[in-house]
């Protein structure tokens, strides 16, 4: 995510408040999915500050990963538990720092890994990428020091008495924002060495790793990478849990649904989404493909109507989908609001601009 967390920060913390620090900045499980197949999930509780699941495939004689999140120097060392072999392959699923800022750890520790990534990173991340980096790096803090003000009070964004839920969400999001100032100021971009905007297919052994490109939806970068044996997806961005995480300019809303209907047309029996647990069946990304068809639908018909983006955003009709969302949810209904409705109206309405 991290599409532009500055400002999603800033437009947080009018709404927000914060807890003490926990120490959730690490938190990760393993999962074994299949023989040699690891999940590495993210087990902060929903909030505004992410860091990305992570996977490892381990082969006859190395190892492929996909993603290198903040956490890359725990992930490394978990993966070192499990095996000795060396990675060859790390595959970036989009250009967001929660996905590629490891890259320069991952290759510190095996200085023969090959990068693999959409073209469009080796413009990206020089350039938009490292703006919206600085900004976050400027930002974070102030955001978590306020939000650290908040919980103190006891308080949530909306001034009222702070839930257990918030609590949690904010110490989260705390922990995160001292994990990423640790990490992210100073490490250098690597860019990838291979690049891919179609399929690209590696055999490792008896392993076969497809990386896929199912369409453009969180970025125009999206890869995803799938395992035909073991029927194992990893997604990316294209599924975020329990929110998709949609940026106004950087996302794709009406291309979004093409992309799930082919992730769908795999028959994937487990996907592991870019941020939240692995899902063991499509009821979410078929909820998330029809959230997309919907909003695009309405909001090409508010501008056959002759509304303007402000009347679209009072016409608009995101109840139900709200509702299934967020369901009583304080912070899943923070999540998104931001996240989903503002941000989506927007892409769909660029797009039916075009
Ligand atoms: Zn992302």
């Amino acid at each position: 995510m991290r599409l532009a967390l500055s400002y999603l920060f800033a437009a947080a913390l009018t709404l927000l408040g914060a807890a003490h620090t926990t120490d959730a900045a690490a938190g990760f499980r393993l999962e074994t999915l299949a023989p040699g197949v690891h999940a590495a999930i993210r087990t902060d509780p929903p909030g505004l500050m992410v860091d990305a699941n992570c996977l490892f495939i381990v082969n006859d004689d190395d190892v492929v990963v996909v993603d290198a999140p903040e956490a890359s120097t725990e992930l490394i060392a978990a993966l070192r538990q499990v095996t000795d072999k060396p990675v060859r392959y790390l595959i970036n699923t989009h250009w967001h720092d929660d996905h590629v800022i490891g890259n320069a750890l991952w290759r510190k520790a095996w200085p023969d890994i090959q990068f693999i990534a959409h073209p469009s990173l080796r413009d990206y991340l020089p350039g938009t990428g490292a703006e919206n980096r600085r900004d976050m790096i400027t930002g974070a803090p102030q955001a978590a020091e306020e939000m650290q003000e908040q919980l103190a009070a006891g308080k949530n964004l909306a001034g009222k008495p702070i839930s257990d839920e918030e609590r949690a969400s904010y110490a989260s999001d705390i922990a995160l924002v001292a994990h990423y100032m640790k990490v992210v100021p100073g490490t250098p971009d690597v860019l990838p060495d291979l690049s891919t905007t179609g399929n690209l297919i590696l055999q490792r052994g008896s392993r076969r790793i497809e990386v896929r490109r199912l369409g453009r939806g969180h970025t125009d970068a999206d890869l995803a990478v799938w395992l035909p044996q073991e029927r194992i997806l990893a997604s990316g961005d294209l599924v975020v849990w329990p929110v998709p995480l949609v940026g106004g300019e950087q996302s794709h809303v009406n291309d979004w649904p093409a992309a799930l209907d082919a992730l769908l047309a795999l028959k994937p029996a487990l996907i592991v989404p870019g941020h939240g647990p692995v899902q063991r069946d499509t009821v979410y990304v078929e909820l998330l493909r029809d959230l997309f068809t919907d909003i695009t639908r309405q909001v090409r018909e508010l501008r056959g109507r002759g509304l303007d983006l402000d009347g679209a955003r009072k016409a608009i009709k995101l109840d139900d989908w709200h509702r299934r969302l967020a369901g009583d949810s304080a912070v899943r209904d923070a999540l998104f609001r931001m996240y989903v409705a503002a941000p989506a109206l927007v892409s769909a309405w660029n797009a039916t601009a075009q």
